[in-house]
């Protein structure tokens, strides 16, 4: 199995809120290290995400996942590896873990807070999740680009290494990113908007704007956003999404974002361990070596590295 960089998954929110699913070694989830063992040399990209309207604090609520991820590193030495560049991703031989954000109201408008994320390894975050917030504004509001401040998160990411991360943002939010960004940004979590009709999902033109700025789009499995059928995804949809994104974006803006832990429903591919079958699907569908290398992890990895 080629080595799979998966961009998004909440697996750190619902160990969290739900300890009794087990552990990151081994839980009833769909993510864990013995599973993504399995797999073989899969690195993760584990969101600290906040629902901000359940928290009276999302930075704390922030820094509780944290918490959660370092002791979750402790108990896993030797097994399990963070990483926060290509290099790194590369070269460890362990299941890696990478760390991501999602809901810029973690920052509670604060800006140097960035810094902070950036010394826990954050490579990459979103601007906002499904509420409006001091950043900007989510997808259900698509006319509303981004607020003062979040053009001032895009820049002070871009100088510190953090991706800009565009899924769960507004229409307008996405050409505001795309007008003021300098670097490659992505989708982390997203599919097309042409095959299934919700917002979540990118329009063509902006599956033509993240490819020639160079970015990615991850797959996403959640059914609601792969067809009209929301309780139960197949591989075909899947399938149908990635033809979709190669045509409109680029062969080269393909990735994985399987936002694993986040979602419900019958799933094409169950859990880590299954992404082999997409692998072969999209083989049979006249996906070439190079088209899937890239999708598996080496557009991701150039974008890290830009
Ligand atoms: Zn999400």
């Amino acid at each position: 199995m080629y080595p799979l960089l998966d961009l998004h998954c909440d697996t750190l929110y619902a160990l969290h809120n739900k300890p009794q699913a087990g552990t990151l070694l081994a839980n009833s989830l769909h993510v864990d290290i013995e599973r993504m063992e399995r797999a073989a040399h899969v690195t993760s990209c584990f969101a600290i995400f906040v629902d901000s309207e359940e928290s009276p604090s999302p930075w704390e609520a922030a820094c509780d996942l944290h918490s959660l991820f370092l002791s979750s590193l402790q108990a896993n030495e030797g097994r399990l590896r963070q990483v926060s560049s290509s290099e790194e991703i590369v070269d460890n031989p362990l299941v890696g873990a990478m760390l991501s954000c999602e809901e810029g109201q973690i920052l509670e408008g604060d800006l140097c807070r960035l810094s902070v994320l950036r010394s826990w390894g954050v490579r990459i975050a979103s601007l906002t999740w499904n509420y409006e917030n001091d950043l900007g504004y989510p997808h259900s509001m698509p006319t509303k680009g981004l607020k003062g401040l979040g053009l001032e998160a895009v820049s002070e990411m871009e100088r510190l290494g953090i991706i800009v991360d565009v899924s769960h943002l507004s229409d307008e939010g996405f050409f505001s990113v795309m007008e003021h960004a300098r670097k490659p940004f992505i989708a982390s979590h997203s599919n097309c908007r042409s095959c299934t009709a919700v917002s979540r999902n990118l329009s063509d033109e902006m599956l033509r704007c993240l490819g020639k700025a160079g970015g990615v789009a991850g797959l996403n499995f959640c059914p609601s956003f792969l067809s009209a059928d929301n309780k139960k995804s197949r591989l075909s949809d899947i399938v149908r999404h990635a033809k979709h994104m190669r045509n409109k974006g680029g062969r080269d803006i393909l990735a994985i974002g399987t936002d694993f832990d986040g979602i419900g429903g019958k799933l094409a591919i169950e859990d880590i361990s299954g992404m082999e079958m997409l692998w072969d699907a999209l083989s049979h569908a006249g996906f070439t070596q190079t088209e899937l290398e890239g999708m598996w992890r080496k557009n991701a990895l150039r974008v890290l590295s830009a």
